[in-house]
């Protein structure tokens, strides 16, 4: 450590120096992320929560009253109100939490996972951390997963089926109500990662477009992954796991002998009670209203991105079926494009399959920034 201590300003002058490498959401450059600008509602939430710890919640008896309230909202999203869980730090948390219920709810030597090959690579970890065998289903030809190929998969060691809702590379929904019936004859667990699909997908199904069923209101699915920080707006980190019933949070549970809590399922101990607070002032403040008008207007300049690149003779890899556009071009190769992008200041990303430019339409993306794109887009690959 330094001798000399810095001022209050010093540190914040350093600070600013450390945040102007970063690239910024407002500026709409931001195209491979699912992550972006947080709402200043959340924002103000989640400042005002910063002292309460959820991992002591006899202490922030509010706190846990807004984490309580949170996953209830949630869960009314998501086709119940009557579920149980947590507001954690994203998606990898709720997966491997939902990994973990499964395994200990099962007393199967050696068990295993069935998810889609499409799936997020959380569940690598999960299937690291937890000692459960991966296997990975096969995709269909609109890259959702096969249900021949779950069928194949499945042994007397299953403790549970993963289906996506808004894959992370083409934003795809499997065939969860298939998922669930298979899951509900043979018993088998099923969790839905809907991690980005959880906060778009029901609003889009409000507007009258055409999206199967995908959560509690089918009998099969166990448990949800539901992510505020994507297309909810909290600040990171924020994500939400809920399951149907409380007893596979019992399962997980541990002692906790010194804290005002006795018992504790989640798997971070000390966690803050501000995502929560963000969750719920977002979810009251937006309302089914405001999250109905941010998922149409994805849905709008997604269409106009890929009708722009179809007018530029790119190659869509499907037709969106949520508000991710993967494409590439006859002239030159993936890495070589990104590359050209990137140096016209584009942050793409590149889907691994199959390998192609994705976007993630954000909210943070605006009309103009899609026509700019477009433009560069035309000029990359006229040469
Ligand atoms: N699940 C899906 C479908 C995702 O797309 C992602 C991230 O993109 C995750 C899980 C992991 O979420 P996080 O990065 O918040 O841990």
């Amino acid at each position: 450590m330094d001798e000399n201590r810095f001022s209050k300003e010093e540190v914040f002058q350093k600070l600013r120096e450390f945040q102007k490498e970063d690239l910024t959401h407002r500026s709409g450059k931001i195209l491979g992320s699912m992550c972006t600008c947080p709402h200043e509602v959340g924002r103000k939430a989640y400042a005002m929560f910063l002292e309460s710890n959820l991992g002591d919640p006899g202490l922030f008896k509010g706190t846990q009253k807004l984490e309580r309230e949170s996953i209830e909202l949630l869960g009314s999203i998501l086709g119940s109100k009557n579920v149980f869980g947590h507001i954690i730090t994203g998606g990898t948390e709720a997966n491997i939490m939902a990994m973990r219920a499964a395994r200990n709810c099962s007393n199967v030597q050696n068990p295993e996972i069935i998810v889609p090959k499409s799936a997020h690579f959380s569940f690598k970890k999960a299937s690291n951390i937890l000692c459960i065998k991966l296997k990975e289903a096969k995709l269909d030809d609109d890259y959702k997963m096969d249900l021949d190929s779950v069928m194949e998969l499945l042994s007397d060691r299953t403790v549970a089926v993963v289906g996506v809702a808004g894959t992370t590379e083409l934003g795809k929904i499997d065939p969860i109500p298939e998922l669930s019936k298979i899951c509900a004859e043979q018993e088998i667990y099923l969790h839905v990662d809907a991690a980005f699909g959880g906060f778009i997908i029901p609003f889009l199904k409000e507007i009258g477009y055409d999206l199967p069923d995908f959560d509690f209101s089918l009998d099969g699915v166990c448990s949800m992954t539901i992510d505020p920080h994507k297309m909810g707006l909290a600040p990171i980190p924020t994500g939400g796991i809920l399951f149907r019933d409380e007893k596979y949070l019992d399962v997980m549970s541990i002692e906790t002998p010194y804290l005002t809590e006795k018992k504790q399922s989640t798997i971070v101990g000390t966690r803050t009670g501000a995502s929560a607070a963000a969750t719920w002032a977002l979810l009251k403040y937006m309302g089914k209203e405001g999250y109905t008008a941010l998922s149409r207007n994805c849905m709008e300049i997604t269409k106009t991105l890929a009708q722009g690149l179809k007018e530029l003779e790119l190659e869509l890899i499907t037709e969106p079926e949520l508000n991710i556009v993967a494409f590439k071009s006859e002239k030159m190769s993936v890495d070589e494009l990104a590359q050209k992008l990137s140096d016209k200041g584009w942050a793409v990303s590149i889907s691994s399959y199959p390998r192609a430019i994705r976007i993630i339409v954000m909210p943070h993306i605006k009309k103009e920034h899609i026509t700019q794109f477009l433009i560069d887009l035309k000029q990359i690959t006229a040469n």
